[in-house]
């Protein structure tokens, strides 16, 4: 059974023939949304694939309250140096990226289309993919050519618009991966994804600015943890996801 938006229409491109997708008006006003996400350690107590089913599933949800939006699938892996030690870790390298963020590109381009916004699950990807963008939008236009205007790409970063709302509702010390916040959302999700008995308490030392700057992180978090997962509740989580999803509704509904 195919998912619908609240006008009936489609909202999976893989749920769409060519010829549907072919022939509906306006193709250059369509909004292509494509979730990103890590296959990475996510501490003993959520799975691997935490930031690409919540990448995913935000953008499901959220496409089905405006009119005219598709979700490509999602890409699972992503860009994950400071938890490659971790068991299970999968990483992207960059360039990898930046070649695959080009060819969707020049993809939906070449089918008449216009408008991708790229939602991004995981923190570690947001520096390589503002340039993937770029890259992507400089190689849709010729040797000298200044015409990067008619391709419409945007990123948003899922948790980065509302860090402040979220902040008031952290109990623990701090919060950053796999931690009360990221742990909660799973709990609203995907409750059958987390084993709470094994979610704990720990922090990496040094403030966030310090902590965002190690590389692996597994020599400072034993449980690949940093926050308070253990005081993750289906509630906060619903709270927080409420705002995950209409923060990429307004966006939605802005481009
Ligand atoms: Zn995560």
């Amino acid at each position: 059974m195919a998912l619908l938006n609240d006008a009936g229409q489609k909202v999976l491109l893989r749920d769409y023939t060519w010829e549907e997708l072919s022939g509906i008006p306006g193709r250059e006003e369509l909004k292509f949304l494509l979730p990103i996400g890590a296959i990475e350690e996510h501490g003993p107590h959520l799975t691997l694939h935490t930031d690409a089913l919540q990448a995913e599933k935000i953008s499901e949800m959220a496409a089905r309250r405006v009119p005219g939006v598709i979700v490509m699938p999602v890409i699972s892996y992503g860009f994950c140096v400071d938890t490659m030690n971790y068991c299970g870790t999968v990483s992207l390298s960059a360039e990898t990226i930046l070649m695959l963020v080009a060819d969707i590109v020049k993809n939906l381009y070449r089918h008449g289309f216009r408008k991708l916004l790229i939602y991004n699950g995981h923190g570690g990807n947001n520096g390589i993919l503002d340039a993937s963008l770029k890259n992507a939008l400089a190689g849709l236009s010729g040797p000298g050519e200044h015409c990067l205007a008619d391709f419409n790409l945007y990123l948003s970063n899922s948790y980065e618009k509302i860090s402040g709302q979220v902040r008031e509702l952290v109990k623990g010390r701090d919060y950053g991966h796999a931690c009360e916040i990221e742990t909660s959302v799973m709990l609203a999700l995907a409750p059958e994804a987390v084993n709470m008995d094994k979610a704990v308490e720990e922090y990496m030392d040094g403030d966030q600015d310090t902590v965002w700057r190690v590389r692996d992180m597994q020599s400072a978090s034993k449980s690949g943890i940093h926050g308070a997962a253990n005081l993750a509740t289906p509630e906060k989580g619903a709270k927080i996801l409420e705002m995950l999803v209409g923060n990429l509704v307004a966006l939605l509904k802005k481009i």
